[in-house]
């Protein structure tokens, strides 16, 4: 847990024998206007609450969740943060939006055999990712929240509605489970994945200009090099095909 810039905290995520997401609040303190950046896997939610509560943030504060996606060591445990924090939206992109208001749960799970396994050992319902969600975002928005703007970045590939989220002043960029810290990327087998799409993915990202990354999972980075994401991308070419 810890403060990677003024208006963006860390809380990291408590992997088990399933990854449990990180969790980024943005937003500059006093502004009063937090949004929480994914939730994280089933379970989670009291770990996640609590540390949200240690930061010394007051639970009307957070006025949103944006999704980078919807697999389900992200979403595992939005409900459960949403009976702390009643008053925050969901925010996610439209693409994944339109399977979880229809409880299409297709893309949480991102294949049968896991749905199974998952609904076993955590006594998950049919009904358990049925959302309302309250923005749909599409990809190119640009967002003035808790005193900071952020643009919307779309990047399909890892999952079929995956968004990035990148702050231009401090070059903060938080891309999910596109990109990571350690010359990895994100899987592309599951449900909605797509191998090219997520090549297109990287390389938009990798026009970006950024010092710090903050993916879904793993190490933070900060004083990324100026190549990191290229140099990446190149690595992991020969697969995205
Ligand atoms: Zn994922
Ligand atoms: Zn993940």
């Amino acid at each position: 847990m810890s403060q990677v810039y003024k208006g963006v905290q860390f809380i990291p995520g408590q992997d088990e024998f399933i990854p449990d997401s990180h969790v980024y609040v943005i937003g500059k303190p006093e502004s009063g206007d937090l949004s929480l950046v994914d939730a994280g896997l089933t379970g989670k939610g009291s770990y996640k609450v609590n540390s949200i509560k240690k930061l010394g943030i007051r639970p009307e504060d957070i006025k949103r969740i944006i999704m980078t996606h919807t697999h389900l060591d992200h979403i595992g445990c939005l409900a459960e943060l949403q009976r702390d924090f009643p008053a925050a939206e969901l925010w996610v992109h439209k693409l994944e939006a339109d399977l979880l208001e229809k409880g299409d749960d297709r893309a949480v799970y991102g294949m049968e055999m896991f749905k199974g396994m998952c609904q076993t050992q955590f006594g998950l319902d049919v009904n358990a990712f049925k959302f309302k969600v309250d923005r749909k975002l599409e990809g190119s928005e640009t967002l003035e929240i808790g005193d900071m703007i952020w643009d919307v970045v779309f990047i399909p590939g890892h999952s079929m509605g995956g968004i990035a989220l990148y702050e231009p002043v401090a070059k903060i960029l938080i891309p999910g489970d596109v990109v990571y810290a350690d010359y990895a990327i994100g899987r592309f087998d599951l449900y909605g994945a797509n191998a090219a799409q997520l090549k297109d993915s990287l390389d938009k990202l990798a026009k970006l200009d950024v010092d710090i990354l903050l993916p879904g999972h793993n190490q933070i980075m900060k004083g990324v090099p100026a190549d990191y994401i290229r140099k990446t991308t190149k690595m992991w070419e020969p697969y995205l095909v």
